[in-house]
């Protein structure tokens, strides 16, 4: 495939002192050699592929010095992009990145669209759908496990297991066609079936496996909307502070925005914590009071856990009592705070109205439980199942809607095959599931749908 040459800023991420002008395509290494001089004059044209030079970057038409830069040449087909690939290196600054781009631009470069670079990679065959996809993850992922996911994911890890699944569909159809071209041969159908059955329970089970992931993988990639809920004064500003404070805050942007929610990121132990209404605790301590009953019902209808805070040295009030009917079907971790001081609550009411949840004892004051709170979130979050970076996880929204669907397409095949209808017939789910499943690795997808994909991009990716 042909393009031509783009270009854009793109900053590694974690870095600000160093920023990126990256291009790629046919003409980026001449479009370089027109603005770029060695102290030795040499062409980057005439260098060895994989190497860096250091230079300066002049305007070719005021012939004015722009910038002190080190230069990285990559031929392709051996970078991201599989074409020629430029990164221009200089020192940060907003201005003297721009002043580098526009320079770029001005002698032959296009400004890349947002996701483009990733675009091109998929494109040429370089990367297929879910590992670009993974790359956009990569971008977002708020903790140092779900990066750890999206880079599995870049490296292909899920689409090497789909395109197992996909294989083993492909055998069976390939029975199938033997069985249609031989039909003299009568004993072919009764081969056929017992291995068509295999085959495809072994794809669902497999993809019943990766669904199962895919809420652990939502909640990496989403974080684990949890809110705090308690009456006033029990220490729920308290608690959001030791959590924030113990665990460096992810993100914590929305200011100036009219949202009636605000959210904040707690990383703990590699569970993203989105926790909900923090400005709500912060301010007016009451969420009801702040967003209104309806709203404050949807938002706790949305959390994937509550921490409901209970103070110690005070009785169980009616207001206790009634939190605990609302989150009555919801994960809930109980704490009870203030431990510090004489105990007047009732524990082993606490323990009934708990149910089989966590009961974690706090004070917040001396600093005392956190850790242990921590431990039983983590414990929620996975459940028991195994705590490994290796699981393929499913995270991607579009993913797993596929996913779903293979899974009832598979299962009909397999409920087609058990009740004898003939192979043929059962050949046409099995096929529909290869499609579906194709289309995660971008096998089976249109175009409108892959510019939709990479539109979500940012630049310079
Ligand atoms: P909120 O209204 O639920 O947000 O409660 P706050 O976090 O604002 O705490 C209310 C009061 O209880 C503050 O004066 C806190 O210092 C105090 N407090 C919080 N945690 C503890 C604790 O563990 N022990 C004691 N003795 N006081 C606490
Ligand atoms: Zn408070």
């Amino acid at each position: 495939m042909e393009f031509d040459t783009i270009a854009a800023i793109s900053t590694p991420m974690g870095e600000g002192a160093i920023a990126i002008v990256r291009l790629s395509g046919d003409e980026a290494v001449q479009i370089a050699d027109k603005i770029f001089k060695s102290p030795n004059n040499k062409k980057l044209d005439e260098q060895p592929t994989h190497t860096i030079h250091y230079g300066h970057l002049i305007d070719p038409k005021t012939e004015e010095v722009v910038e002190e830069v080190m230069v990285s040449l990559m031929r392709g087909p051996k970078t991201f992009t599989r074409e020629d690939v430029i990164e221009i290196n200089c020192h940060g600054g907003i201005v003297s990145v721009n002043r580098v781009l526009q320079l770029v631009l001005k002698n032959g470069a296009r400004l890349a669209e947002p996701g483009e670079f990733t675009k091109r990679a998929f494109l040429n065959g370089r990367i297929d759908l879910s590992q670009a996809e993974a790359v956009m993850d990569l971008i977002r992922a708020k903790t140092d496990r779900a990066m750890n996911v999206a880079l599995g994911q870049m490296d292909g890890k899920l689409s090497k297991l789909i395109n197992q699944l996909r294989q083993a569909l492909l055998e069976t159809l390939a029975q199938v066609e033997v069985n249609i071209d031989y039909p003299e041969y009568d004993d072919v159908e009764e081969m056929t079936v017992p291995i068509m059955l295999e085959k495809c329970s072994w794809v669902r089970d497999e993809i019943e496996k990766l669904l199962q992931t895919s809420s652990q993988g939502k909640i990496l990639r989403e974080g684990l909307s949890t809110v705090i809920l308690g009456r006033p004064n029990v220490g729920k500003s308290s608690l959001l502070n030791s959590l924030v404070q113990e665990n460096k805050a992810i993100v914590t942007d929305v200011a100036g925005t009219t949202r009636d929610i605000i959210e904040e990121y707690v990383n703990v132990r590699g569970v993203p914590l989105r926790l909900v209404d923090t400005a709500g605790i912060r301010e007016t301590e009451d969420i009801v009071e702040r967003i209104g009953v309806e709203r404050s019902r949807q938002v706790l209808k949305e959390a994937d856990l509550i921490l409901l805070v209970l103070n110690s040295a005070e009785e169980l009030s009616q207001e206790d009592e009634r939190l605990f009917e609302t989150i009555e079907n919801m994960d809930f971790i109980v704490v009870v705070n203030k431990t510090d001081l004489p105990q007047k609550i009732d524990l082993d009411r606490v323990k009934e109205l708990a149910g089989n949840r966590r009961i974690v004892t706090t004070s917040l004051l001396q600093e005392e439980g956190v850790r242990e709170l921590e431990e039983a979130i983590a414990a929620l979050f996975f459940e028991g199942k195994i705590e490994s970076d290796d699981l393929t996880y499913v995270s991607n929204a579009r993913h797993i809607a596929l996913l779903h669907q293979a899974q009832s397409t598979i299962a009909d095949a397999i409920d087609a095959a058990e009740s004898g209808v003939p192979v043929d017939m059962v050949q046409i789910d099995v096929t529909r599931t290869w499609e579906l499943l194709g289309e995660i690795v971008g096998d089976t997808v249109q175009e409108s749908l892959i510019n939709q994909l990479f539109s979500q991009f940012c630049l310079g990716k």
